[in-house]
């Protein structure tokens, strides 16, 4: 199963994908993790990614798809994938059409996962990550047992610089005006699933698995 999470900031996309992929058995292949990673490493790559990201901007796109045009490759990603952040623009999902049927494949499924812009905010900001093991918590919604300490590792829990309200606003703008059209993109195709990403972790879940067809 090769298939694409679709969504705004804050959708859920990456503990949905944490959670779909001990389902299917499948790789996350998240763009964000892996620059995130280029930058914390200070590789060439993440030197160039990191202004774009912390004003909350968009990575070029040759960066990011040269990033994925590798990752797919790899030998665990031979029984597909779950995409989660990419593509993010029309030139990206263009590309990416094309490197999959170059390889004889193509996409599956595009889930797009929706919540109102409100809720977002509310989402992003309380949102606190572990350096150590990437774990995610939420200060409301899933606070850890101590505070600033992760429970499964004892790390030091961050905020992302991209999280703070002004970036915030600028990733919800630009995701309208540049990653939206790709909901019309692949309704087009005829492979856009539209999934609720408001209520429980597990309910949110299911759905997507409804609408997959693996529930
Ligand atoms: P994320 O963790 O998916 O929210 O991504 C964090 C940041 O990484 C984004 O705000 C962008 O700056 C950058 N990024 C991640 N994926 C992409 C992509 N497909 N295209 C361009 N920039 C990306």
């Amino acid at each position: 199963m090769r298939m694409i999470l679709l969504g705004p900031p804050g959708a859920g996309k990456g503990t949905q994908a944490k959670m779909l992929l001990e389902k299917l058995a499948i790789p996350q292949i998240s763009t964000g993790d892996i620059l995130r990673a280029a930058v914390k490493d200070g590789t060439p790559m993440g030197l160039e990614a990191k202004s774009f990201m912390d004003s909350g901007g968009l990575v070029p796109d040759s960066v990011v798809i040269g990033i994925i045009r590798d990752r797919i490759q790899d030998e665990d990603c031979s029984k597909g994938y779950i995409l989660d952040g990419f593509p993010r623009t029309i030139a990206q999902a263009e590309a990416l059409d094309t490197m999959l049927s170059e390889l004889g494949s193509g996409i599956d499924a595009v889930v797009s996962l929706q919540a109102d812009e409100e809720e977002l905010v509310r989402r992003l900001t309380g949102r606190r990550t572990c350096r150590s093991c990437g774990f995610g918590f939420h200060v409301m919604f899933k606070p850890p047992k101590a505070e600033g300490v992760c429970d499964e590792c004892g790390g030091e829990l961050y905020q992302r610089d991209d999280d703070q309200e002004t970036a915030i606003r600028e990733r919800l703008s630009v995701y309208g005006e540049q990653t939206q059209p790709l909901i019309d993109y692949y309704r087009g195709k005829g492979t856009l699933k539209e999934v609720d990403g408001l209520g429980e972790i597990q309910e949110i879940q299911g759905r997507i698995l409804g609408a997959i067809g693996t529930a």
